[in-house]
């Protein structure tokens, strides 16, 4: 049988309704664990482990990262997967942090959570949770079927640092519009394999540094020199994010373009990255972006915003910078990015 171990960080799955309030805050595990009796009956062996505090994941920040990367790697070698129970508020930050930290990754790390508590009638928590651990028991010989970090919702299987969360209303919360889905869940579950990321011959190790000076700017049209300068000019910040429109187009006005040049010639690394969620960024495709590219921001090509945040951190938290922070950026380290769409 395999082993899997089943990671508690909060989210609506474990909440439950205050009785006067009705405002959801998460409950323990064990109570938790209550609700869902058929974990006694699925084919694997499952260990549990809880954040001592259950958290609303919009709490969520850089350490709780590292200590869901820390609890990965102390049981790595003693489990066969990973199955981690998270708010979806900020589940796709969390998938993108964790694709970054987890090297050399071998075998599924499966984040799910819910809509719904898990203690109510209607919950779409328990179909997550129970097919979130049979995909990171799967295994095809030696091989895990889906050696990733992904995020499993609503029948369809995501690789993590492709998805953001679309809908705070539907079961069907999630999307990945630049990447197939790795696996549906119907009466099989059906594995898309060609999708799916090939195990390298790479060991594990995790790499958690993070550098969270950085910034997003999203344009619209009208915006006003003294936000635009201010962003751009935040003491210590290395590096802002600007969310462009279309393909990766921006105003031509030279004090925009003068502002974005200065910064960067001041040190500061710019992005470019598009407030459209499919596609890609294409610089330089129509005059809009061409002064983009003259002021050296650097394309996110097909990154969604939570991707693009989360390698920011890793890439500058590992200390690269300048070319190397460019081309690292650019390439496709974990599967965010279709390099042949920059
Ligand atoms: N606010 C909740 C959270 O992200 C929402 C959810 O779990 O769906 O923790």
């Amino acid at each position: 049988m395999k082993r899997v171990l089943l990671i508690y960080t909060g989210g609506t799955i474990g909440m439950m309704q205050e009785a006067e309030s009705g405002t959801l805050s998460p409950v323990d595990f064990a109570e938790l664990g209550q609700y869902i009796p058929e974990l006694n009956q699925i084919e694997a062996e499952i260990d549990t482990v809880a954040f001592e505090k259950p958290l609303d994941s919009s709490n969520m920040d850089l350490s709780h990262w590292q200590n869901l990367a820390a609890i990965i790697e102390q049981n790595y070698h003693q489990y066969d997967g990973f199955v981690v129970l998270h708010g979806s508020d900020t589940m796709a930050f969390t998938a993108a942090a964790l694709s970054f930290m987890l090297n050399g990754l071998s075998k599924a790390v499966v984040i799910t959570g819910s809509q719904l508590p898990i203690g109510r009638v209607r919950t779409d928590g328990k179909e997550n949770v129970i097919t979130a651990i049979e995909i990171a028991a799967a295994y095809r010989g030696e091989r895990a079927m889906v050696p990733e970090v992904c995020i499993y919702f609503e029948y369809q299987l995501y690789r993590g640092n492709r998805t953001f969360k679309y809908n705070a209303e539907q079961f069907q919360a999630f999307r990945s519009p630049n990447y197939p889905v790795l696996a549906e869940a119907g009466v099989h579950i059906k594995y898309n394999e060609n999708a799916i990321r090939q195990i390298r011959s790479e060991s594990f190790f995790v790499d958690d540094r993070m550098d969270n000076r950085i910034a997003v700017l999203t344009l619209f049209p009208g915006i006003s020199r003294h936000i635009v300068e201010a962003a751009l000019s935040v003491k210590d910040n290395k590096l802002v994010i600007v969310r462009t429109f279309g393909s990766g187009n921006a105003m031509s006005h030279s004090w925009f373009l003068d502002a974005l040049q200065q910064a960067h010639d001041n040190g500061l690394i710019l992005i470019n990255l598009s407030q459209c969620r499919a596609g890609a960024v294409q610089q330089g495709r129509y005059a809009t972006s061409r002064g983009l590219d003259k002021a050296g921001l650097i394309s996110a090509g097909d990154m969604v915003l939570e991707a693009a945040i989360a390698k920011s951190m890793h890439l500058l938290g590992v200390g690269h910078s300048g070319e190397n922070f460019k081309k690292l950026f650019q390439a496709n380290l974990r599967g965010e990015i279709t390099e042949w769409r920059q």
